[in-house]
């Protein structure tokens, strides 16, 4: 665990005391990303890619402007997936090319921004291909697209499937030879974008992943325009439970710069090649922090009561699409180092046998007025949370 930093007993989080960065943010609960955490995380990555390939960071994860910014300076583009995503990129010293949408359902409006804007529009259906070439012949700009395909795969050990069988995401990959016969000379066509899956701890499934989607793709090569873009997903996972082991980047890497070697740079020397990460850039960086109201026995359990819950942290209450829940990992961050106290079950402040976000925890003895913290929030976090339900306060963010 990354979140070893503790100062007599005080968890610290970019080098703050909890209670100091608690006073700081002015309210609880709230989140705190770690700047540095980032910075290494990112540069752990880009050790382990071979040179050449890009990084691309995935908005959606997490969409504070302060986090893209620094995130900036670190990685090559953006991915974005909604033209609130869009915005915020395009505040950033990121250029407009380095930025891909995509996303199914994008509207006239947003298309228009995007075309507009100079990014890359993936597209995610054969009708949404005219409807931006319409909107380029408008603006008097080619839209600038690449086409997202849905394999005809599925990526092994994904914790959530985005590709493979019938999907809304992507042009069906026996579709797509058909849809570049009709591309025609308005677009400014860049290439192809494979994202499968998500969540994904193991490297031989994401490597077999990353070599199919060189297949299909050289495979499209003789019935495309020059192909200079090509996105190859990520999906890279990161530990949530003691049963998760974390990813292994090192046989990812070999087998990109082995494929990159003999497949990619010799039949398409004009492609930039992407890898996009959103959870494992940043979701490990980030902490919920969280402040005990109650303490109270029920019938032989005991309930820690948290001024927070699912409407911030829906993920760790086990209900963003967990088949099985299993406790986040989480911590008493006033009292550690001390001694494990009887399991405790601690629930946030909503009126939902739902709002639970730690089952049988044992922690230090937590009392009223302790700071707990959920680790692993940095990523689907607040903005994957149903912050409106129970019309309790929106929460801080900060970049620590
Ligand atoms: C959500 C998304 C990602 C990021 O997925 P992570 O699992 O967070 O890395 C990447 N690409 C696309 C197209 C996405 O929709």
């Amino acid at each position: 665990m990354t979140w070893a930093g503790n100062r007599d007993g005080e968890l610290t989080v970019g080098g703050i005391p909890i209670g100091r960065l608690a006073a700081r943010a002015g309210s609880t609960p709230f989140f705190a990303y770690d700047r540095d955490l980032v910075t290494r995380r990112v540069a752990s990555v880009r050790a382990a890619l071979p040179v050449g390939v890009e990084l691309s960071y995935a908005v959606k994860a997490n969409p504070m402007p302060a986090l893209l910014q620094h995130l900036s300076g670190l990685v090559d583009g953006f991915d974005v997936a909604s033209a609130g995503e869009l915005r915020h990129a395009l505040d950033t010293p990121v250029p407009a090319a380095r930025i891909g949408f995509a996303g199914p359902g994008k509207t006239a409006g947003e298309l228009t921004q995007a075309v507009a804007a100079g990014v890359t529009v993936e597209l995610e259906s054969e009708t949404e291909l005219a409807r931006v070439r319409a909107i380029g012949a408008a603006l008097g700009v080619p839209a600038r697209i690449a086409i997202r395909v849905n394999p005809d795969f599925t990526v092994r050990g994904s914790g959530m499937r985005l590709g493979g069988g019938p999907q809304q995401f992507g042009i069906d990959a026996e579709r797509v030879p058909e849809v570049l016969a009709r591309l025609g000379g308005d677009v400014d066509f860049q290439g192809f974008h494979v994202f499968a899956g998500s969540q994904n701890l193991r490297a031989d499934h994401i490597c077999e992943a990353q070599r199919r989607t060189v297949d299909l793709v050289l495979g499209l090569a003789d019935v495309s325009p020059p192909i200079r873009y090509l996105n190859l997903g990520g999906g890279f996972g990161i530990p949530y439970s003691q049963r998760d082991r974390p990813l292994d980047l090192a046989p990812i890497g070999e087998n990109l710069a082995r494929l990159m070697d003999e497949r990619v740079t010799p039949l398409l020397p004009d492609a930039r090649v992407v890898i996009e990460l959103g959870r494992y850039l940043v979701g490990e960086a980030g902490v919920y922090v969280t402040r005990v109201v109650d303490r109270k026995e029920s019938r032989g359990t005991t309930f820690v009561v948290v001024d927070g819950g699912m409407h911030h942290q829906l993920a760790a209450s086990g209900n963003l699409g967990q088949v099985i829940r299993r406790n986040y990992p989480m911590a008493v961050a006033t009292r550690m180092g001390q001694p494990a106290d009887a399991p405790v079950t601690v629930v946030g402040r909503l009126c939902t046998p739902l709002d639970l976000l730690g089952d049988r925890v044992e922690l230090p003895k937590a009392e009223i007025g302790d700071l707990v913290v959920v680790f692993q929030a940095g990523a689907y976090g607040l903005t994957a949370s149903p912050t409106a339900f129970l019309s309790h306060p929106a929460p801080v963010e900060i970049l620590v």
